[in-house]
């Protein structure tokens, strides 16, 4: 006897007539089924898009953040120390900004530098924002109003920098800190000035390799190893499907991560590079999903590009630079049959989504926290829930007592006197009744504002959880849900899933369906 009734054999053989697959295939989705009841949180992969991994030919991975996972505070760490001491020799800031603490909490992904004004916040969906910090010290919503509420924010312009990879959590950290720094010593600071010298210095620290030399040199300090990656592109592999390496990264680099992250975990593979049919490094995307660059042939000993440009892409070689559509013409494959692993929305999403249909699955490093904190926090955030709707009601209440207030003054004008004294009463029993309503709505108000804080400050202190800004989901949620069809909190995540698994969105519903 099955131990679960839903996976006896006819439940196989009706899935099998639904979906015309054949008897292996079936095996691997009910295994598969089993599987994904039991997948914790922070195994889950969550879908916003129909993905039936099925018809996935060709999957592309990133490497940065994605394959390999870093040590987000230790890498902040370096890189901020690198970028102080260029601040110092390249841009003549003095030594005492050695001094300055800088706190990794001050930033989280998705918020917004408004680099001339030494400010940054974070908006919600419909582009509102909700917060601002001048420094550190958030203003307050009458400053809020006044500098952000009269005009539309095109996020477009240079004036603002959004921060939506984890490499860009240091810009923000070092801005907000070193704005507090210039406002104690100047009497007119340039905080753009300021902006650019900071970002030109972490750009440089990671073009001149000074970051990489030290984590090259320290990787178990600055790379996660994640026990289940191997694995997993194993899996993959193995169900049929043909996996590529996508990254922004040059070969010299990307050559010693991968080698730390798979090398020797899997006997049969030797060389990491065994796990993908095309190696793709120096991407520059999103340059790559929208230029021409030609594939150029990497020398693995020297890292140096060698010829003018591939006409066709071989497994054993090594390439630098491409483009999309010179990629779709020479892999044959195109469109809805790839799919794309990245962490980045602007370099690894967008463009993708917008030109070329690609399918995209997003490696969000924080949603493990986020999740642990929306758990601790499940009881508080169901009461808030009940407090909300319970005001809510009431004010409808109110609503209505001051409706019926109205109409009874309405009366008052217009009735004769024998009617006057019992209107009368009936005026002051609404009133009492709605007096009564608006003090309750108000120490309901004030409940749900303290549950509110308690819950935001719980994920970050100063802004909240990533996904949400208010009521809201906050932009950058937004933007995670238009762009990655599939997110999750790491790339070995996979493994929790069968490789042909159907990836099911869940109903979308409207406030009216509600
Ligand atoms: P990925 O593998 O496509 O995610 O590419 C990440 C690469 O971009 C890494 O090599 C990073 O060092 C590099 N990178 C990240 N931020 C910057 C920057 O500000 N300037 C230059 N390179 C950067
Ligand atoms: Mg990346």
């Amino acid at each position: 006897m099955h131990k679960n009734r839903e996976f006896a054999p006819g439940f196989a053989t009706l899935l099998g007539y639904m979906i015309g697959d054949t008897k292996a295939q079936i095996d691997i989705l009910l295994s598969d089924v089993r599987r994904d009841i039991d997948v914790s949180t922070q195994r889950r992969i969550y879908c916003n898009r129909n993905i039936k991994m099925q018809g996935i030919e060709l999957i592309g991975w990133d490497m940065d953040y994605t394959l390999a996972l870093y040590h987000q505070e230790r890498l902040e760490n370096l890189s901020i120390n690198l970028t102080l001491q260029k601040l110092i020799a390249n841009h003549g800031y003095p030594e005492e900004i050695l001094e300055l603490k800088f706190n990794p909490d001050l930033a989280i992904r998705g918020i917004v530098i408004d680099c001339p004004n030494g400010n940054v916040f974070k908006m919600d969906r419909h582009g509102y924002i909700g917060r601002v910090f001048h420094g550190t010290s958030e203003l307050s919503s009458e400053l809020r109003d006044k500098q952000y509420r009269s005009k539309k924010i095109r996020l477009s312009s240079d004036r603002y920098r959004w921060i939506d990879t984890l490499f860009g959590l240091p810009d923000a950290v070092m801005y907000m800190t070193m704005v507090d720094w210039v406002d104690g010593r100047e009497k007119t600071p340039d905080y753009l000035k300021l902006f650019w010298d900071i970002r030109k210095s972490i750009d440089e620290a990671h073009r001149d390799d000074t970051l990489k030399t030290v984590i090259k040199r320290e990787m178990p300090d600055y790379v996660h190893k994640d026990p289940g990656l191997a694995e997993m592109l194993h899996k993959f592999r193995s169900s049929g499907k043909k996996q590529f390496l996508l990254t922004n990264s040059y070969w010299l680099y990307t050559n010693e991560v991968m080698k730390y992250l798979l090398d020797g975990e899997r006997k049969a593979y030797g060389s990491w590079r065994n796990y993908f049919d095309f190696i793709i490094v120096g991407g520059s995307k999103p340059g790559f999903f929208n230029d021409r660059k030609p594939f150029l042939e990497v020398d693995t000993e020297t890292g140096e590009t060698i010829g003018e440009g591939a006409k066709e892409l071989r497994g054993d070689k090594v390439y630098q630079g491409g483009n999309i559509r010179d990629f779709e013409v020479m892999t044959k494959v195109r469109g809805e049959q790839v799919l794309y692993v990245g962490d980045h929305i602007y370099g690894d999403m967008i463009r993708l989504k917008k030109s070329r249909g690609w399918r995209t699955a997003m490696v969000l490093q924080e949603l493990d926290d986020e999740n642990s904190t929306s758990d601790r926090f499940a009881s508080k955030i169901k009461d808030l829930r009940a407090i909300d709707r319970r005001r809510r009601n009431l004010e409808s209440e109110i609503d209505y007592q001051v409706l019926l207030l109205k109409q009874i003054q309405r009366l008052l004008d217009t009735s004769e006197e024998s009617l006057l004294e019992r209107l009368a009463l009936a005026k002051e029993e609404a009133r009492l009744e709605l007096d009564g309503l608006r003090s309750r709505s108000k120490v309901m108000l004030q409940e749900v504002i303290g549950l509110e804080k308690s819950i935001d400050r719980a994920y970050n202190l100063r802004w909240g959880a990533m996904f949400r800004e208010g009521n809201e989901t906050s932009r950058f949620g937004n933007q995670v849900a238009d762009y990655a069809d599939l997110y999750t909190s790491k790339a070995s995540n996979f493994l929790s899933y069968s490789p042909l698994r159907y990836f099911r969105a869940p109903r979308k519903v409207m406030p009216h369906e509600l």
